[in-house]
């Protein structure tokens, strides 16, 4: 008989290499980790909306009577609500499940083993992830100090035949946007160029509109932050018509479930429910941005998302994490060479973001 030991020798010698991704945790898991009541956990790492999805997809999930049936493989209601919301033909959009999807997608699409994908860490971590499970190679081309795209670097990288380059703006976990410029200069390329406006609500900044001119240029968005539909998972794309047509093509005919679609549909109509939230976020973003500002032991850079990033400047990130994570508040804590003594703090509530200053305050 074959032995467990056989199988792993059939196993791709690059997956068993490659690092696994970080994810966040589910609220009832934090509880229990930290013996602190699930209702008094105040969830600050997930850049999630702390308001929570519109209330109108309860009654919408509730009423809708075909969870029987498949859904449209095709996405058309979906794709043409978001053509009203983008201002973008649906032949040009494609919905996934979640943005994750749609990177997978791309990837699959262009990357065959050993091709290369450029990243520009500190970023996402699911652009290395997903070229590492295509077989890719990532190369690396760190972003500058003040978290900016390195123009001449990422030129080089492409000169040597990178097929695709990820931009997340604004970045996750740096929060500042590439301007305009400097994504038409990527553009002047072979190589497809994804930007990810997955926080694209909270910065009104986007490149959409230069998908319909560009052969090369993708846009990602999601329903994820701004719409709060995390859990349902729903995200998508805004392609050059050749390319959806191929990504169509080779998806998963049922990628979107029903349920996602229904609540993402819903979601467009309710959108002036969701604005007024986005809005309260951006505004306790600036609002939490002068209160850690105001701490004197952590360097706060800025932002265009909903979430923060912080460097601890008196050594003690890791005492810091810790100790918010014992009065049941989590944040996203960063080692890495370019984010040493990082923490991530996404915005909430207003009394999410007093309770973080009073501990910050009483831990440091
Ligand atoms: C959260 C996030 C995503 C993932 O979105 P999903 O639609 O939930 O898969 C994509 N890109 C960036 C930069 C993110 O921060």
């Amino acid at each position: 008989m074959i032995s467990p030991e056989d199988i792993e020798g059939l196993i791709r010698p690059e997956l068993k290499a490659m690092p696994a991704y970080t994810p966040i945790e589910p609220t009832e898991v934090l509880s229990r980790r930290v013996g602190v009541p699930e209702e008094k956990v105040i969830k600050l790492d997930g850049n999630e909306n702390p308001y929570g999805c519109s209330p109108r997809i309860k009654r919408a999930l509730a009423d809708y009577a075909y969870y029987h049936l498949y859904p449209d493989p095709e996405q058309r209601e979906l794709r043409k609500a978001l053509e009203k919301y983008t201002g973008i033909s649906a032949e040009n959009i494609l919905t996934g499940s979640g943005s994750d999807e749609l990177i997978d997608l791309v990837l699959r699409l262009f990357i065959q083993p050993g091709d290369r994908v450029i990243n520009c860490p500190p970023t996402f971590g699911m652009y290395p992830f997903s070229t590492d499970v295509c077989g890719g190679k990532v190369v690396s081309v760190p972003r500058k100090p003040d978290f900016s795209i390195d123009a001449a670097a990422t030129k080089k990288a492409m000169d040597k035949g990178a097929k695709v380059i990820f931009i997340a703006s604004p970045n996750n976990p740096s929060g500042n946007i590439t301007e305009e410029p400097a994504i038409l200069e990527l553009l002047n390329s072979a190589a497809v160029v994804v930007i990810d406006e997955a926080y694209f609500e909270f910065s009104g900044v986007t490149v959409a509109s230069l998908v319909t001119k560009y052969p090369n240029l993708i846009v990602l968005r999601t329903f994820s932050k701004w719409a709060g539909l995390a859990g349902l998972r729903v995200g998508y794309g805004i392609f050059p018509v050749n390319i959806a047509e191929y990504l169509m093509k080779i998806k998963q005919p049922y990628n979107v479930n029903t349920a996602a679609q229904v609540a993402a549909l819903e979601s467009l109509k309710d959108m002036s429910y969701l604005r007024g939230m986005i809005k309260a976020i951006i505004q306790e973003r600036e609002r939490l941005m002068t209160r850690l500002s105001q701490l004197d032991w952590l360097k706060v850079y800025p932002s265009r998302a909903n979430f923060i990033l912080c460097s601890v400047l008196n050594g003690k990130a890791k005492a810091i994490h810790q100790g918010l994570q014992k009065k049941g508040i989590f944040v996203r804590y960063f080692d890495t060479p370019q984010l040493k003594d990082c923490l991530r703090i996404s915005v909430g509530k207003p009394e999410h973001t007093d309770a973080l200053i009073a501990a910050l305050k009483e831990i440091r």
